[in-house]
């Protein structure tokens, strides 16, 4: 017969295991209310972003993102400008005129409050709530019971396609980009005065590619960031906003691990169809800072007599399907004041010299 003693330590040991027991995760139903917010990503959760609040609703985002830059200490000069620019009233964008980057600011600010947060949680929550189905219902291949690995992370982006925007300063394209009707986006928008806005998390897909294609995928949006530089096409990009944008590029190589091969233009995944960034675009800076590849000028060897350019370009990763385009293409980027199709003995060479990098 067991002592009061030990009937006690038994009760304790069933309490302590029955607390252990319950105290693991219980399995989640990511439709029902108990689910983790849509916009909890893993890279803010392992430990670079410790002070992130967990939200689920957007109303607790945006009331929170109006207390935070009530507190928040302007500190650098990049800072107050962002503050300055942000403070654009009716009377000053009415004063500015139609079209003008205050006008822009203005309904764009507006249109941020009103609608295009709110927009972007319920999209966000709606696309996480399909990914955490399984098996998916959809499915007609799927007759089985369900199993579940728990081995598991985001899908990440591979490529950084760099654009120009082709409109006439920065608040328009942040407009373009808030409203649905434009059918377009990027995740971030590089302005001439060196400030970078993040319009879309890394792991959403943004609009940005288009039809395109890049060795064997066909689906840019799908694996890579895009990064839009408020450019008309027409000028030069200045030190502020190159500066800014390599700075932007150094995190997403790091965070992503994208290979130096993979930093390419939109021009290069659409030959002929798109011709951004303009030739004014310093592709050997970015190339001699480890975004790219750029051709040695001061090595560049006869190529061999067997040489296909078009299997050279098709190397790279252009899709040479239409020669000329191809050929158009890679002269926007690595010749840049000449852009007929055709590859002259000098282009010949500087496309030896850049394939012998793949
Ligand atoms: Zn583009």
């Amino acid at each position: 017969m067991l002592s009061s003693k030990a009937l006690f330590r038994m009760a304790l040991l069933m309490v302590v295991l029955y607390a252990c027991g319950t105290s693991q995760p219980a399995r989640r139903n990511v439709l029902s209310k108990t689910s983790p917010p849509a916009n909890q990503q893993p890279a803010e959760n392992n430990g670079r972003n410790p002070g992130q609040t967990t939200f689920t609703k957007p109303e607790q985002i945006t009331r929170q993102q109006q207390k935070t830059e009530e507190t928040r200490k302007v500190n650098t000069a990049v800072e107050r400008r962002q503050e300055e620019a942000a403070t654009v009233t009716a009377a000053e964008a009415k004063a500015a005129g139609y079209r003008s980057p205050a006008y822009y600011r203005y309904i764009t600010d507006s249109i941020q409050q009103t609608s295009a947060k709110s927009a972007y949680y319920k999209t966000t929550e709606n696309l996480f709530k399909q990914m955490a189905v399984v098996p998916n219902p959809q499915n007609p291949a799927i007759n089985s019971r369900w199993y579940t690995t728990v081995n598991f992370d985001n899908r990440k982006p591979n490529f950084v396609i760099l654009h120009h925007t082709a409109q006439d300063n920065t608040e328009q394209t942040l407009f373009t980009f808030s409203v649905t009707r434009t059918g377009v986006s990027a995740h971030f928008v590089v302005g001439k005065d060196g400030i970078t806005y993040q319009m879309l998390n890394e792991y959403f897909r943004a609009w940005h590619a288009g039809k395109s294609k890049w060795g064997a995928v066909t689906d840019m949006n799908s694996c890579s960031i895009g990064i839009e530089i408020d450019n008309n096409g027409k000028e030069p990009f200045p030190e502020a906003q190159i500066s800014a944008l390599l700075k932007l590029l150094d995190y997403l190589k790091d965070k992503f691990g994208i290979p130096q091969a993979n930093f390419i233009a939109h021009s290069d995944i659409a030959p002929v169809r798109k011709n951004d960034p303009s030739k004014y675009f310093p592709w050997k800076r970015l190339a001699d800072a480890g975004f790219g590849y750029w051709y040695d000028s001061a090595n560049l060897a006869e190529p061999p007599a067997d040489f296909n350019a078009l299997l050279a370009l098709r190397v790279i990763g252009y899709n040479t399907a239409i020669p000329a385009d191809a050929i158009q293409a890679f002269k926007l980027h690595f010749i840049q004041n000449d852009s007929s199709p055709m590859l002259t003995d000098y282009d010949k060479k500087v496309l030896y010299n850049v394939y012998k990098y793949y």
